[in-house]
């Protein structure tokens, strides 16, 4: 086997580790024909096998309350509600009473419910399919006498290195952060949602490396190198030691960049940038306000929902929006309405769509589950009197759509006014601008909006019909392709034609080459990940708008991104080597460009 796997890099950090081979997947079950006077047995070893299994919900119940929380644990609790569930059992029963061994009996009334449920009108029905999945998996592996893959095993302090084949909302809140260092996953791309959640986390990561769960046995050890997005299986001492030193040196020059948080963000040509920071949870604020971000570019509220059976109450979401505005401290935060849907949640019978990115999802789903969106908003209204928050929009593509979000939010106003709550009422409301849609239209969205913040990870896999998660598909996910970048410079004119700002989210801000494209766009907002803020300063201050304008006007008449990739490498390795003198520790620049 080879030693070097080479996959996507993910989540910066080096971890070494032995590894965690976590399959949680639906194992092949055969027919197995049993004679009547086996019946007994096997209703016995049912029983037995679910018993085993409500035991294992418990412990894990135990430790998800401990690491996530007590909403988030009673996934667990429904769970095991349902291997309670008499019609469940009885038909179970039922199979093996017509000679079919119990694993066999058991996997196929779990296919038809998970059918069943999938297909239902109801949307609370439709959310339990996850959990069934779940439970199939967990209830076939003592059956069958599989090795136990639960990840609730893993000892505290084992260093151990994630390795699994994608990583499911259930799997999440389980994950013991004190026990894994790393993950790699077969699945995902440097924008899926593993990767957005494991840069959150603060754990180095690979994804898309397509087979690894297939071609590890569990009983290696690996290097992971999550900033290079190699992984190296049963490593030489040499290889450790080499991989230590460069361990080392990447978190010197992680000290030397903090060292940037708070010097101005400016070009050589002072042309001031504002660079603020993407937050995906509440417990991350803290840490993010010292990453010297000038506030918060984009708040995913979706992962509030990770892995929960209920949604949040308004005064849950409440005290989590004041916390992330007070560790900002009176700077812009701008927060997302529920992103549900696509990758990113199965709430609300995802798994039954057959084209989950073109469906009901975000503000559609918000738009049509008024209540649910008529909390968050109240929610929003509330935590607005504690500092300067804005309201944005994901996946808008009509201006109906921010018409009625306003009408609902006037609602929302009504109702707290009458409950005399403290609250702000004129929240400024923004749009994504994540699909081709809403770019080719923007100017008919600007009329109602307050500002535009571009979603390049949406924005690209919509123009270019590009699976943003699919790690076959990774090479196609040209950012600089000729069609995304003339509708970001569309919507930027818009934006300057109408007085609003425009920055950018999505992970293109967060890659130097690009940025560097963005700013010579028209772009003078960016939003990256706490940790690239230093970077991204460190860049804007060796630049000047005027070199990086022509790079990207040169770029936008390229025929492909390829070329507009060459145009803008030689721009900006020009431009560096020219004010070399000027910025502060430029060679780090074009180290990671
Ligand atoms: C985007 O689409 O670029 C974006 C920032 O939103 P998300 O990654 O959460 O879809
Ligand atoms: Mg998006």
């Amino acid at each position: 086997m080879e030693r070097t796997l080479t996959g996507i890099p993910a989540a910066p950090g080096i971890a070494v580790g032995p590894v965690y081979l976590l399959r949680w997947e639906v194992p092949e079950v055969r027919y197995r024909i049993i004679t009547d006077e086996q019946v007994p047995h096997e209703i016995g070893r049912l029983h037995e096998a679910l018993e085993r299994a409500k035991a294992r919900l418990h412990q894990v119940r135990e430790r998800a309350e401990h690491h996530a929380g007590t909403d988030e644990a009673a996934i667990f609790d429904v769970q095991a509600s349902i291997l309670e569930d008499t019609e469940l059992i009885g038909a179970v029963e039922a199979y093996i009473r017509q000679n079919l061994g119990a694993e066999k009996a058991f996997d196929l009334v779990m296919l038809d419910w998970r059918r069943h449920f999938a297909g239902a009108t109801s949307s609370m029905l439709r959310e339990r399919v996850g959990d069934l999945t779940d439970l199939h998996i967990r209830v076939l592996s003592i059956l069958l006498g599989l090795p136990d893959h639960d990840p609730v095993d893993l000892p505290k302090g084992s260093g151990a290195i994630l390795v699994t084949h994608d990583l499911t909302p259930s799997l999440t809140v389980q994950l013991d952060r004190e026990a894994i260092v790393a993950i790699a996953t077969d699945a995902g791309t440097r924008t899926s949602h593993v990767a957005i959640l494991a840069r959150s986390l603060g754990l180095p990561a690979v994804v898309g490396l397509r087979d690894i769960t297939s071609r590890l046995t569990g009983k290696e050890k690996l290097i992971l190198d999550g900033t290079a997005g190699i992984i190296v299986v049963d490593p030489s001492p040499e290889e450790i030691e080499t991989y230590r030193t460069r361990a080392l040196r990447e978190v010197q020059e992680d000290d030397e960049l903090r060292a940037l948080a708070h010097v101005e963000s400016v070009t050589l040509d002072g042309v001031p940038i504002t660079i603020r920071a993407n937050v995906d949870l509440p417990d991350e604020a803290e840490v993010a306000a010292t990453s010297g971000a000038d506030g918060v570019g984009l708040m995913r509220t979706e992962f509030l929902v990770v892995g929960r059976t209920t949604m949040p109450d308004e005064d849950e979401q409440y005290r989590a929006y004041r916390r992330v505005l007070e560790a900002f401290r009176g700077q812009t935060v701008v927060i997302r309405t529920f992103d549900i849907g696509g990758d990113k949640l199965p709430v609300g019978g995802f798994p039954s769509e057959a084209n989950p990115f073109l469906g009901w999802r975000a503000i559609r789903m918000c738009l049509d589950q008024p209540e649910m969106f008529k909390t968050q908003l109240r929610a929003l209204l509330r935590a607005a009197a504690h500092g300067d928050l804005r309201i944005m929009l994901p996946l808008v593509v009509t201006r109906d759509e921010v018409q009625q979000a306003r009408t609902l939010m006037a609602e929302a106003v009504d109702e707290l006014a009458r409950r005399s709550a403290e609250f702000r009422a004129d929240v400024p409301l923004g749009i994504m601008i994540e699909t081709p849609a809403a770019a080719v239209s923007s100017d008919t969205l600007a009329k109602d909006v307050s500002f535009f913040s571009i979603g390049t990870n949406d924005l690209v896999q919509y123009t270019l019909a590009v699976d943003r998660g699919n790690a076959n598909l990774a090479s196609r996910f040209t950012a600089l392709h000729p069609a995304v970048l003339k509708l970001i410079h569309r919507t930027v004119t818009v934006g300057e034609q109408y007085g609003l700002d425009v920055s950018v989210c999505g992970e293109m801000a967060s890659q130097p080459l690009m940025a560097y494209a963005l700013l010579g766009l028209g772009v003078r907002s960016l939003s990256v990940s706490p940790r690239g803020v230093p970077l991204m300063k460190r860049i804007v201050r060796a630049v000047r708008i005027d070199d990086a304008a022509r790079s990207a006007t040169a770029a936008l008449a390229c025929a492909t991104a390829a070329l507009a990739e060459m145009e803008l490498r030689r721009g900006l390795s020009a431009a560096l080597t020219s004010h070399a003198s000027a910025g502060d520790g430029l060679l780090g620049v074009s180290h990671s460009i």
